[in-house]
């Protein structure tokens, strides 16, 4: 029988997200429902990550608790990145996966539920780009801030790195689909966009770039708000540097991975870019708009890694002043280059650099929030909070601002930032200045 309820449980990165949200409206449309509970689901899709450690055993183990006490299961769909890895690998490893569709396919999955429902176990890892865009539903639905991807796949290599074998080339949608897509959002109460990609930046269509469909999405009218993640340094074009200084809109938070402040690191990651052409490229960055906040992304205990090499990371953080970043172990993913390099870092090495990166990280961190006190700007409501009559919404660096305020998820409150903590900041409303 055709499953009546879904649950879709999705894992890792904002695209996984997204892909998460346009699988649920494929499902609605062909009848389904929507359950807050796995337990109670007649479909689960568990729209997996595979970019560290142990995400195949966590998927597997995820599928194993599905079981139900009476002993029956759901109909189950392993998605995402760590579908494509395993592929018919899955089904055989764990006879419970009833459907494997890769990151590319899911415009196949009410077929693949169909196909399931009569006994079959389709497997679809096909790598079409972008077909399954042109499959999905115009959007009804939409947070305050509404994820869009506009670019997908990666053809830089990093040496770490699944993402090119698991999300295949890098391809951009095309012009007219987005801004589509984006009006659509907004008809749906968006009022921020956060433009996705695992390289957004290098977003092109017929010889425009992202900075041109930033500007062209900043003429929406009822559209706030803009931003972009993640974004390569080496895609990191004038024309858009040059955009942070010019679309209003567009907000001053740029994420931007570095990886190492290492350059002996950064040439053996493949990152095509050193230290210094980082730091120029914040720098110019930082002339456009000069109240930027930063982030960035960090791996410590790549293969070879000395105390040498990581202390030029802590230099690099150091430099940036980073508003906020990312730092991960470094995980040796099956397949990749690094994996098999030589001297890998033992892991009570990795453990003791990353607890010293993410404490210079949380100082620079305060040390930004801090200087944000006293500012007067405004922030967009996002949900409710704890307390009766608090809400928290996000300010333009991207901090989390928790507000008393009578305005509703989507409202736009004017605020003076009165407060800073290392996560979040508090803010005292002036006037509420856009419905
Ligand atoms: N394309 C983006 C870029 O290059 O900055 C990032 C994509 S990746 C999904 C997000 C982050 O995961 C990377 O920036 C990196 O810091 C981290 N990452 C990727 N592979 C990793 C690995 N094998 N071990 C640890 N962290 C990893
Ligand atoms: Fe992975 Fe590097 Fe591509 Fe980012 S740029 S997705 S880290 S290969």
């Amino acid at each position: 029988m055709t499953p009546k309820t879904f649950k879709i449980k999705s894992f890792g990165c904002q695209m996984n997200v997204y892909d998460g949200e346009r699988m649920a409206e494929l499902l609605t449309e062909q009848g389904m429902s929507a359950v807050d509970e796995g337990a109670d689901a007649e479909l689960v899709v568990l729209n997996t990550c595979h970019i560290r450690e142990k995400a195949a055993e966590k998927a597997y183990s995820d599928v194993g608790r599905l079981r139900r006490e009476d002993g029956s299961k759901p109909l189950i769909a392993l998605a995402g990145c760590v579908a494509q890895a395993e592929g018919a690998e899955a089904q055989r490893r764990s006879p419970m996966i009833d459907i494997v569709v890769g990151p590319q396919a899911y415009h196949r999955l009410p077929q693949m539920v169909a196909e399931a429902t009569r006994g079959a176990r389709p497997v679809d890892t096909d790598l079409p780009p972008l077909s399954k865009f042109g499959a999905f539903p115009l959007r009804r639905r939409a947070n305050p801030s509404a994820f869009l991807t506009v670019q997908e796949g990666c053809d830089k290599f990093c040496t770490y790195c699944v993402v090119p074998y698991t999300r295949g080339a890098e391809i951009s949608r095309p012009w007219s689909d987005i801004v589509d897509e984006a009006q659509a959002l907004v008809d749906a109460g968006a009022r921020e966009i956060v433009l996705l990609g695992q390289n957004v930046n290098a977003w092109e269509h017929e010889d425009r770039g992202l900075a041109d469909l930033i500007r062209a999405l900043a003429r929406i009218d009822g559209l706030e708000r803009i931003r972009y993640t993640t974004s390569h340094p080496v895609n990191m074009s004038d024309d858009l540097i040059a955009a942070h200084g010019e679309v209003k809109k567009l907000m001053p938070y740029l994420h931007l991975p570095v990886q190492s402040g290492s350059n002996r690191i950064l040439k053996a990651m493949n990152r095509s870019h050193t230290a210094d052409s980082y730091l120029a490229t914040i720098e110019k960055v930082r002339s456009a708009r000069p109240d930027i906040a930063l982030s960035g992304d960090f791996i410590v205990g790549f293969p070879g890694e000395s105390e040498e090499d990581f202390e030029a990371t802590l230099q690099i953080v150091d430099a940036v002043r980073y508003a906020s970043a990312y730092s991960f172990k470094y995980s040796a993913r099956p397949g990749t280059p690094a994996a098999s390099m030589e001297d890998q870092i033992p892991r009570e090495v990795m453990d003791d650099r990353l607890q010293r990166l993410q404490s210079r990280i949380n100082e620079h961190r305060l040390a930004f929030n801090r200087s944000a006190v006293g500012i007067e700007t405004e922030v967009l409501i996002e949900r409710s909070g704890r307390h009766d009559g608090q809400m928290i919404g996000r300010s333009p660096w991207l901090q989390s601002v928790h507000v008393d305020t009578s305005a509703a998820p989507g409202e736009i409150v004017d605020v003076t930032l009165v407060a800073a903590g290392p996560n979040s900041m508090t803010g005292a409303v002036r006037q509420e200045v856009a419905a």
